[in-house]
């Protein structure tokens, strides 16, 4: 059966590239009723942090990409890479290698002086064992190299790029597998050697993982026959490109999840948003799906092969979408600790009813959660600033006139309905003669500063219910 597998690598935080990856490993394990595996490559110690680890979990989590198995560490598995290694040696497909770092950097120039693609001349792969003692003697470092046959043609059906044909001669030469490896010690696994003894190891069938990686693809195939195992079914997804069309990156302003997290997007739009880059459902007018959804219509003959661009209004528009769409309850729960963050002062508990009437009146202007910060502003603070287009309302003609009257009808230590507040306006419009237009507009410059925004009768009541409407009139009158 299935498994597939992520291998994130913790020098950063989850990143928008690997959580899409997360995102298509995650729809085809859960279409083909198959294993998704977590495995943290985590054998860079100097670049590997604990806190990226965490913030990759985390971010899986939030997305709601749950793992089947793992997460394993490789950290916790440099036992089965050595052991892998000494098979290569053992069979003769790999050596030790004992050059410099200045004799690569001549080997290089030298190359570049010819216009030649940088390589490694396979200079140290027929050493006798004099010769390596001898360097052995210098005190020299010696990597590990897998022998490739520059005359190899290596070719896969990639399940999104159809036929991949790759030369041994395109691949760099010999390709280290092992650093700082002595003739007795055999030194830190580097990344291609450790992906397939854990990916043959952990018996994984696909590996969908991004097109950078395609020449890695070619050297991994190597290594599979070399261990004479199963070479599983590559699958290389799109990248992720910026409105220029190249690779979106740190310049385009957020590059993690938790990025987009802390932006206001929510979990179920950006997972959305993230199975829609690169794939096409079936029906291609379905925007809107939950992953379980798109789990059950997902297949590679539908991802493209061009690149796929970040589209913020489409993600934007999205996430309105899904902000629009969700239960008061849930919208207030991601709203509180926007309005904590910001400062606003309310008891999360006993002000439970009235940030859900909240929530229910300013839900629907929202696009990002943070939208609430600003959205929200008003109903917490006491007074209002009135922006200026309040400020010339208020000092229409007949505005104060107005303003007074209605203050003059309220009770304001009686709770307000939406019946009494109507009854106030329709006596007041009687008495003063004025436009009800008038009337409305001062009264919610008023009350909230500002010349539009939500229902006035429902702000009204909000700000009622919090007590701060009447010092809003008074500052006026
Ligand atoms: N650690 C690699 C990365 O983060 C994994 C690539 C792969 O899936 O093999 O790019």
């Amino acid at each position: 059966s299935v498994r597939v597998r992520l291998a994130p690598s913790p020098t950063g935080n989850l990143h928008i590239g690997t959580a899409r990856t997360a995102v298509f490993n995650w729809l085809f394990a859960r279409n083909q009723g198959g294993k998704f595996i977590l495995r943290i490559e985590d054998t860079d110690i100097e670049r590997s942090r604990r806190e990226y680890t965490q913030n990759i979990l985390d971010g899986l989590q939030w997305l709601g990409l749950d793992w089947d198995e793992g997460p394993f560490f490789q950290s916790k598995r440099l036992e089965l890479y050595a052991e892998t290694i000494q098979t290569l040696l053992d069979k003769g497909l790999a050596y030790r290698c004992y050059c410099t770092s200045e004799e690569l950097e001549q080997m290089r120039e030298a190359q570049k002086a010819k216009n030649q693609a940088p390589r490694y001349d396979n200079r140290h792969r027929n050493l006798t064992p004099e010769q390596q003692a001898a360097f052995e003697a210098e005190g020299r470092q010696a990597v590990i190299r897998f022998k490739i046959d520059d005359e190899r043609e290596i070719a896969w059906n990639d399940l999104v790029r159809g036929r991949v044909v790759w030369k041994g001669n395109d691949l760099g030469g010999d390709m280290v597998v092992a650093r700082a490896s002595g003739t007795s010690k055999i030194g830190q696994p580097l990344y291609n050697l450790a992906v397939v003894a854990d990916d043959i190891d952990m018996g994984i069938t696909h590996v969908i993982r991004g097109e950078d990686h395609i020449a890695n693809t070619a050297k991994q195939i190597l290594l599979y026959e070399a261990f004479e195992a199963k070479i599983p079914e590559f699958s290389h997804t799109p990248l992720i490109l910026n409105q220029d069309g190249r690779k979106l990156s740190k310049r385009d302003g957020v590059t993690s999840i938790s990025d987009f997290q802390q932006m206001g997007f929510t979990a179920p739009a950006l997972a959305n948003y993230m199975s829609l880059l690169g794939w096409t459902p079936p029906d291609s007018t379905q925007e809107i799906f939950s992953l379980s959804e798109a789990a059950q219509q997902f297949g590679f003959d539908r991802v493209n092969k061009a690149g796929a661009k970040f589209d913020w209004d489409k993600l934007d528009w999205l996430n309105s979408q899904y902000i629009h769409q969700m239960p008061v309850g849930e919208l207030t729960d991601l709203l509180i600790p926007q309005w904590l963050e910001a400062g606003y002062e309310f008891d999360p508990k006993t002000d439970r009813p009235w940030l859900e009437q909240l929530t229910t009146l300013i839900g629907p202007s929202l696009t990002r959660l943070k939208d609430a910060i600003k959205e929200g502003k008003l109903f917490f603070s006491p007074t209002v600033e009135p922006d200026e287009d309040a400020q010339a309302q208020i000092q229409q003609e007949g505005a104060l006139t107005v303003l007074q009257a209605i203050y003059d009808k309220v009770d304001f230590d009686q709770p307000l309905t939406t019946d009494g507040i109507k009854e106030v306006i329709k006596v007041v419009t009687k008495e003063t003669k004025l436009k009800k237009g008038l009337i409305m507009r001062s009264l919610r410059a008023a009350l909230t500063g500002a010349v539009h925004g939500p229902d006035l009768i429902e702000s009204w009541i909000l700000l009622h219910q919090k007590g701060v409407d009447r010092v809003r009139f008074e500052n006026i009158l």
